[in-house]
């Protein structure tokens, strides 16, 4: 491999939140021959399979290359969208011919609605597969050409819930500590979460600290990977996360194991909590979680009486319509047991992809500007008019529609035009049929992306962009640490860059932008113009990365922030003296105990779980067009516990029906003795098999995120 590899390019690798560094080598046909891990922060040199293996979706030969305009005789068929041809759905056309279809499209759409005296009808989906600079950008055209803060991206189906809690009592939604800070820890509770298969090196990082010493306290009703490095395995029903987690706090309450000079230097609403979780008491909530009150009583004494105690949770705790309320339980075991502020403490929500941090961090959510400044802010939006070059009162007070409301909207024809950068709403929301649908009706869609999605399919235009490898920017870590991508080989045909597609559409539309962005997704070191001067602008909006100069940056790879100076060497582990809150005080939110928003019934009567696998990353539009990923992981599979599957008369192999209230799939079965009985797991990454045509769409109401781990269905055989 060495030998064959012209040239070698260090970069971040494009799959989950870890952001592991590595090295693509190059052969002499510009073409990425091979990948190894490097010596970064998060990873030292390691990789996993998806950030060896996959990286040959930037060569298949599904790529567009060429911008595409809809065929006027192709209609917009929600049912049939899966891996079609684009011949069939649309012509190729000029770069300058599709950004004047996608720019006219937005123009008429607003003009129409502007003509009746109603909010804007347009809204955008950004990426956080993109980087941060072209996060900032997409935010930026929505808020300032389309008029509205209808902008958000896939963390409102990840981690929405967290952060509305996090916010609520500390002031902040970022991490903690890093997660190798589990090395320091002495007891970690993974509570829903899979990082053997979500975030792998993290779960390396685990291993490792179990076999140092550090106990690992595992909750997830599925029996994963980790359990069997666990010093205990709590396999909680599904959905009783806080019936699980207010029985632990009752006993150390109760047992006088919190931290009270902590409680009484750093927190509020204390005797709130005590309050509220005296009802909870271990023998009550047994029978609602399934785990004996002994064990809860071991676990939370353990817990508040170890010298360092780290929490890490997933989208276990936060995809229900009850997420806020599970995350507030979290954080309230960390505050009154002190366990927070320290090496080997607080709370880490593992963030999915590569970039949800960074992009967040941007300002790609409705209700907050770059660095989670809150759009009813006079002075954050007079700073943002300012540098933008608007008039003052240019930017609305009230935040936009999230992820869902506006597929809700689309539906209605509230919203009529939606510009899509590098996400899949057709196979990641809830309830896709009805996503499907929202799509399809919208006057105007335009999708930037790699592949022809199964959203982009629906499109009117179709801008083809670059892939990861083929473009230089920033991204952001789940520890917070902002790591410079680099662009190793080029982009195929006439594939431009997001950054680049994004400027040009803000020309059309009468923004007088003018950072000068290379087409071909290229950046350098100075800061001066093109993607630097995209970063150093967002760098003004955003205090929490000051001290990080692009060619800072671009000379150090990887810098943690909070980042004041360019001196300070970045910050891991943050609240140490506290919280952004009114007196430097977190606050104490008690946890209600909400039951799923729907429950198995005689007509469904088992429980539906979605999530990931190893091999295959969210809708599976890259790591399917990976050989060897998709080698590994070929098709679908419904997996059940042996019990269930004899009972339904299905074996390992079989064809099963899988339905609920809102679609059916079928799919093969998989055995797994890991699984909770009457309980069924499906990976959303198949359009064959879309797990997302049956979940269910109700709402967290504070994150406004959909509850895509618990839905009634029925398994039978095909
Ligand atoms: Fe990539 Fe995550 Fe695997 Fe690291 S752990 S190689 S970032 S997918």
């Amino acid at each position: 491999f060495a030998q064959a590899s012209l040239k070698q390019v260090d970069s971040v690798c494009p799959f989950c939140g870890v952001g592991c560094q590595l090295r693509y080598h190059v052969d002499q046909n510009d073409r990425i021959a091979h990948v190894e891990g490097i010596d970064g922060p998060a990873n030292e040199g390691r990789l996993c399979v998806k950030g060896r293996f996959g990286f040959d979706y930037a060569h298949s030969p599904e790529r567009l290359t060429r911008p595409l305009i809809r065929r006027a005789d192709a209609p917009k068929d929600p049912t049939a969208i899966e891996r079609r041809d684009w011949k069939e759905l649309f012509r190729e056309a000029s770069w300058d011919e599709a950004l004047d279809a996608a720019a006219a499209g937005f123009r008429a759409a607003l003009t129409a609605t502007a003509a009746r005296g109603r909010a804007s009808p347009v809204a955008g989906f950004g990426s956080a597969k993109g980087t941060n600079e072209e996060a900032y950008l997409f935010q930026k055209l929505v808020r300032t050409a389309f008029g509205t803060h209808n902008v958000d991206h896939c963390t409102r189906l990840c981690h929405a819930s967290s952060v509305a809690a996090l916010m609520e009592g500390l002031g902040s939604a970022v991490v903690s500590n890093p997660l190798r800070d589990v090395a320091h820890a002495d007891l970690v509770l993974l509570i829903g979460a899979n990082p053997a298969q979500n975030h792998p090196v993290g779960a390396t990082w685990i291993k490792n600290a179990v076999r140092a010493g550090t106990r690992l306290v595992l909750a997830d009703p599925r029996r994963t990977e980790l359990a069997r490095h666990a010093w205990r395995y709590l396999g909680f029903a599904p959905g009783s996360d806080v019936a699980l987690l207010n029985a632990m706090l009752q006993v150390i309450v109760s047992e006088g194991l919190t931290d009270p000079a902590y409680v009484a230097a750093h927190t509020r609403d204390f005797d709130t909590i005590k309050a509220h979780v005296a009802a909870f008491t271990p023998e009550a909530m047994a029978p609602v979680c399934g785990i004996e009150p002994e064990v809860i009583r071991e676990v939370a004494r353990a817990f508040a009486t170890a010298k360092s105690a780290m929490i890490l949770w997933g989208m276990g705790v936060s995809q229900h319509a009850h997420g806020t309320e599970n995350a507030r339980a979290l954080i309230a075991l960390s505050l009154i047991t002190g366990q927070i502020g320290r090496p080997g403490t607080g709370l880490h929500p593992l963030r999915g992809q590569n970039n949800v941090q960074g992009a967040s961090d941007a300002g790609l959510i409705p209700m907050v500007l770059p660095d989670y400044a809150r759009v009813g802010d006079v002075a954050a939006r007079e700073r943002a008019e300012a540098l933008w070059h608007l008039a003052p009162g240019t930017l609305g007070t009230e935040p936009g529609l999230t992820v869902v409301e506006i597929i809700d909207a689309a539906y209605r024809g509230d919203i009529t035009a939606m510009l899509i950068q590098g996400e899949n709403p057709a196979m990641s929301d809830p309830d896709a049929t009805h996503a499907r649908e929202a799509l399809a009706g919208l006057g105007h869609l335009v999708v930037q992306d790699i592949f022809l999605t199964e959203t982009a399919a629906l499109a009117d235009v179709v801008l083809p962009a670059t892939a990861w490898p083929e473009k230089t920017g920033s991204v952001t870590n789940t520890d917070r640490c902002v790591q410079l991508g680099r662009k190793a080989v080029g982009s195929p045909g006439e594939a431009r860059a997001d950054a680049w597609i994004t400027e040009q559409l803000a020309v059309r539309l009468g923004l007088g932008w003018g950072y000068g962005i290379a087409a071909d997704g290229s950046g350098s070191g100075d800061g001066a113009q093109g993607i630097g001067a995209v970063y150093e602008e967002m760098r003004a909006l955003m205090p929490s990365i000051s001290g990080l100069s692009w060619p800072r940056l671009w000379r150090e790879g990887a810098v943690t922030y909070p980042v004041r100076d360019e001196q300070d060497p970045g910050q891991p582990v943050v609240f140490t003296d506290g919280f952004p809150m009114p007196e430097g005080r977190a606050r104490l939110v008690p946890a209600a105990l909400v039951p799923p928003a729907e429950e198995p019934d005689a007509q469904y009567p088992l429980v539906l779980i979605t999530g990931r696998q190893l091999e295959h990353w969210h809708t599976g539009s890259m790591t399917r067009r990976s050989q060897v990923l998709d080698a590994i992981e070929p098709s679908p599979v419904v997996s059940l516990h042996p019990a269930t599957a004899e009972r339904l008369g299905l074996r390992a192999g079989a064809l099963a029906r899988v339905s609920s209230r809102r679609g059916a799939i079928a799919l093969p079965v998989r055995i797994d003795d890991g699984m909770p009985p009457d309980t069924a797991f499906i990976p959303f990454a198949y359009a064959e098999a879309a797990a997302n045509l049956l979940t269910n769409p109700a709402l967290d109401p504070l994150g406004k995120i959909a509850e895509l781990k618990y839905c009634a269905v029925d398994v039978r055989p095909a």
